[in-house]
């Protein structure tokens, strides 16, 4: 922070904190010009005491305090169900836009903000932070981490950041370089800064956010598709120091077990050399505190590779991967788990938000944890035991027929085996739902939750298939499937996929009901939020944000942001006024399967917004920009069939994940078709030279030599000419008509 905003905010701290230190009252309703001047001394003193004081007693009690929201979840029990009631089914008309703040950012905005006593805290793209005002979206303080610009080439899905965790004072963030850091929350200074990775050669990534409890700070980290090995840490949350680690899979068998889980965990993988691919399992998004019995669940990611051919080719289960796992909160020591998809296959990752009730199961009280997977079951165990209570389908999806009951166990479908003939299968890596927030009113005992329907055309990889062996690419993908040759993998697989789509569900996790559905143009839509006033918010890939009826899913208010969402709304009262407050700013896992049609991005950019709303907001965005997406004239470059070929392999392989699947970009990051004369002359320069890192395009000279980057940017053109020609005979014949 410069010296002018702390200036600034030190002033405006004091005159807060005095007024409601001395009459218990916010700054507004004191009313009175003399109270500065009748503060008592010590104030920085107590402005290091009071901002942000918010421990477990509050977070445990947070519907004694409505108008804030605490914790990710807004509780421990992650409901992330709202109380407030003053926008409700009646009220919802006179919403509008209060305020709004440009992040500075076209990158995937995925954070809850919290909100405390007043004040928004917030992390937007490349794991900065903020802390706002909540009523007028003045910036009190900003935080950079300063994460390399050479780090995002080792995100799966962009340089996102899904919030902070605020406690006693502190506000805490996981950098996507892998630092844990503790910032002082009156002053958004670093309190201290701590290194979380076990390895800084691997792909790991941090973009979930820390969650604080108990005096520590719990967090995972990401990696699974590139090559890394799982696990999670509590750290002291005074000091930053390492309190416990709990690996999710094995080691090198070569050396001893770090804990007595992993002798357990390591009878379950035989047979191949998972360890030098780093065998996955990273808890990437859900880490949730269990008041109730001191528990840490951990929500446990998909095997790298995602292949247990490869990984594991004697079979086993491959503990503990896609599973949830419960951990003492203060020893790390594992009291239960459950695997939700043994010998994970197909990137589904037990990483999805989870919930805890209190439920009346078969006559029985159970305290129990709810979760919906990508596996596109819906899980309800419980939590003392971990014992498998329910498990219903929440979408169609054709990898298992059921869950066995007497085992826990999904029944696998023998029709839809990938290893010897690529099949469409359902769930697609992107899961039956995501990360993207759900929302569970524990009155109904529904859930609100954003579902989708999207297959993905699962083949092996084309080398391990010609050759029986499988070699790992340090800081490449390694996912196992095919990828190089992904177009013809789509055209070819088994099976016809259905038309992906998004479906807003309430759904019932003890009958399997879906009580309503309201199905989506996209299916790549924002988290939810429900609320006592009858309401169930969402915001869509298309740009709008949403509120439906929570008993019938009629949507009853929409607002057009000319920019898609991907983030969870909150809700949060001060001075009486209820504000809805979300991010807009899409991206994340869509970006390798880039333009499918109707995401705001592609046509209005994805220019990033924090969006508050009251009733009777009268704010205005700025009229949309619409984006020129007409393909200029190609460079010459001339290139055999081979190097085309090559070019088309090499750039699935490398420059996919990020630009899109057929150099067809979803309106995030650069659409390389678009790239002009000038750029192309810079080429080189950019995939080797790593002249634009600091934007996230690092240099790919690990990866790629010279002769490699003239074949992709030759296919690069070469699939620019295509679609350019073909918009351009599109054009003629509209006018012919
Ligand atoms: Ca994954």
């Amino acid at each position: 922070m410069n010296n002018f905003k702390k200036r600034n905010f030190v002033s405006a701290v004091v005159l807060f904190l005095v007024s409601s230190i001395l009459f218990g009252c916010s700054a507004e309703q004191a009313g009175n010009n003399d109270v500065a001047e009748s503060a008592p001394e010590p104030v920085e003193e107590s402005k290091q005491n009071t901002v942000a004081m918010i421990d477990e007693q509050r977070i445990n009690n947070a519907d004694s305090e409505p108008g804030n929201w605490l914790a990710h979840g807004r509780n421990y029990e992650e409901h992330r169900f709202s109380p407030l009631t003053e926008i409700n089914r009646e009220t919802i008309g006179q919403l509008g836009l209060a305020w709004f703040k440009d992040m500075g950012t076209n990158r995937t905005l995925e954070a809850t903000p919290i909100v405390v006593d007043g004040i928004m805290y917030l992390s937007s793209a490349w794991s900065k932070v903020y802390a706002i005002d909540a009523v007028t979206g003045e910036e009190i303080w900003f935080y950079d981490p300063k994460v390399p610009g050479a780090w995002a080439r080792k995100s799966c899905c962009d340089v996102v950041n899904r919030g902070v965790a605020v406690y006693k004072g502190r506000v805490y963030v996981g950098s996507l370089d892998g630092f844990l850091i503790a910032l002082d929350a009156a002053t958004g200074e670093e309190v201290w800064r701590t290194d979380t990775l076990i390895d800084r050669s691997r792909d790991y990534t941090i973009t979930g956010a820390p969650r604080a409890a108990n005096g520590k700070v719990y967090i995972g980290n990401g990696g699974a598709e590139r090559g890394v090995r799982g696990y999670a840490s509590a750290f002291d949350a005074e000091t930053g120091e390492l309190v416990w680690r709990f690996y999710t899979v094995p080691g090198d068998p070569s050396k001893p077990f770090e804990h007595p889980e992993m002798e357990l965990a390591a009878e379950t993988w035989k047979g191949g050399e998972w360890w030098k691919i780093g065998g996955g399992g990273t808890v990437w998004n859900s880490i949730v505190y269990d008041p109730d019995f001191n528990h840490i669940y951990l929500g446990v990611g998909n095997g790298s590779p995602w292949t247990r051919a490869i990984r594991s080719p004697g079979g086993g289960d491959n503990l503990f991967l896609s599973s949830i796992v419960a951990l003492d909160a203060d020893s790390g020591k594992m009291k239960w788990y459950y695997q939700t998809t043994p010998g994970d296959n197909w990137d589904y990752t037990a990483t999805q938000d989870m919930v805890l009730a209190d439920l009346e199961v078969d006559g029985v009280d159970r305290k129990v944890l709810l979760q919906a997977p990508k596996n596109g079951f819906f899980y309800v165990l419980d939590r003392s035991n971990g014992e498998l209570l329910r498990a219903h389908k929440y979408v169609n999806s054709t990898w298992a027929t059921h869950v066995d009951m007497e085992t826990g166990r999904p029944v696998e479908n023998p029709e839809v085996d990938y290893i010897k003939e690529a099949h469409w299968i359902l769930p697609g890596p992107i899961g039956g739902h995501n990360w993207q927030a759900m929302s569970y009113d524990k009155k109904t005992g529904l859930m609100y939750l954003p579902a989708m329907e999207v297959a993905l055309s699962y083949g092996m990889d084309e080398e391990w298939e010609k050759t029986g062996s499988y070699e790992f690419t340090p800081n490449g993908l390694n996912v196992g499937i095919e990828v190089g040759r992904i177009l013809e993998v789509v055209a070819n697989a088994k099976g016809t996929p259905p038309k992906p789509k998004g479906i807003l569900k309430a759904f019932n996790p003890l009958t399997g009901e879906q009580v309503w559905g309201v199905e989506q143009l996209h299916y790549w839509n924002g988290g939810v939020l429900a609320t006592e006033g009858g309401l169930v918010f969402q915001g869509t890939a298309l740009g709008e944000f949403n509120a439906h009826d929570i008993d019938t899913g009629e949507t009853l208010w929409s607002f057009n942001a000319y920019t898609a969402f991907l983030a969870p709304p909150v809700s949060y009262q001060i001075d009486g006024v209820q504000y809805v407050a979300l991010m807009a700013g899409t991206g994340g896992a869509e970006l390798w399967t880039g333009d499918t049609g109707n995401l705001a991005s592609l046509k209005y950019g994805n220019f990033g917004k924090l969006l508050v709303f009251k009733l009777d907001g009268k704010a205005e965005l700025p009229p949309p920009t619409i984006i020129d997406r007409t393909i200029p004239e190609q460079p010459e470059i001339s290139a055999t069939e081979e190097e085309l070929e090559q070019g088309y392999l090499l750039y699935h392989d490398v420059c996919s994940l990020c630009h899109g699947i057929g150099v067809r970009s979803g309106g995030v990051v650069k659409d390389l078709r678009l790239l002009t004369k000038d750029k192309h002359a810079m080429f080189k320069d950019i995939v080797l030279e790593g002249v634009l890192e600091s934007i996230g395009m690092a240099s790919f000279d690990d990866l790629l030599d010279e002769k490699d980057v003239e074949n992709i940017q030759a296919y690069i053109v070469a699939r620019a000419n295509e679609d350019r020609e073909a918009a351009a005979q599109n054009q003629s014949s509209e006018a012919g008509e």
